[in-house]
């Protein structure tokens, strides 16, 4: 009963904010008082693809012109891990829910943002460790339950650049920073976060061999954002995100568009 009173004052006194669980964020109906600040790329056949010999570019063809047909209409082809996507639980674990499977409820919720730019200046290798997320909750208070937490790496700087991006190196492995296993788990246990993002192609670092964050995430029925960009216009916490995935059946994820909710 207190809690509910809480809650109908952060509204009264907000005005313009909403309350999602325990957090309360802008809310994305007040169109004149919020931003949206768009956290995906724009397709083309220069999105970095992961490397590999199936790896294949996005690709746009035109099958009616104006002119011939009297419409304009465009196809594409890409793989379902490209751009900004999501990762659905059935990526890495078997039955886990695809794609079309994860509710509205998982898609929006209270978001986190947190600076590992200078970690991932000193070492193309780092981690984000517990310490990391207790030192950041330190300073910025807890991390909301069911938050959807996003990893500024600042390798967002680079994915003009795909050689820069990847950062390969001699024997082929990739060099960029990611989450710890064990940051992972802790997001997914102890603060039940609804998903985790990174401004990298994986959550995992470029390093990874076993995608041990992938496991941990995608067993707990959570999902993963990957290439997400502009995440240095988001605060570290107080704003909303959207993910909007596509709806294929039975796929292991796709591109999505994810927009921050921020207070003008
Ligand atoms: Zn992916």
């Amino acid at each position: 009963m207190r809690q509910s009173w809480l809650v109908v004052l952060l509204l009264i006194v907000s005005g313009n904010r909403i309350a999602v669980g325990e957090e309360v964020v802008p809310s994305p109906f007040d169109s004149d008082q919020v931003r949206f600040v768009d956290l995906s790329l724009a397709l083309n056949e220069r999105t970095p693809v992961w490397p590999g010999e199936r790896a294949a570019p996005f690709r746009l063809e035109t099958i009616d012109t104006l002119e011939k047909d009297g419409m304009l209409a465009k196809a594409f082809s890409m793989p379902e891990h490209l751009g900004t996507h999501i990762d659905a639980p059935n990526h890495f674990v078997a039955g886990q829910p695809g794609v079309e499977k994860i509710t509205a409820a998982q898609l929006f919720g209270p978001g986190v943002k947190i600076d590992m730019t200078l970690k991932g200046e000193q070492d193309a290798d780092a981690m984000l460790s517990v310490a990391d997320l207790e030192a950041w909750e330190k300073r910025h208070g807890a991390i909301p339950k069911g938050a959807i937490v996003l990893l500024e790496t600042g390798w967002g700087r680079f994915v003009e650049n795909t050689a820069r991006y990847q950062n390969r190196d001699a024997m082929g492995k990739l060099h960029f920073p990611g989450y710890s296993p064990e940051a992972a788990e802790w997001l997914v246990r102890e603060r039940e976060v609804r998903g985790i993002g990174i401004d990298t192609m994986s959550v995992d670092r470029g390093v990874s061999a076993k995608f041990e964050v992938h496991h941990v995430v995608l067993k707990a029925g959570r999902y993963a954002l990957e290439n997400v960009t502009h995440l240095e216009e988001m605060p570290a916490r107080g704003f909303g995100v959207i993910v909007a995935p596509i709806k294929i059946e039975g796929g292991t994820g796709g591109p999505t568009r994810i927009w921050g909710v921020v207070a003008k």
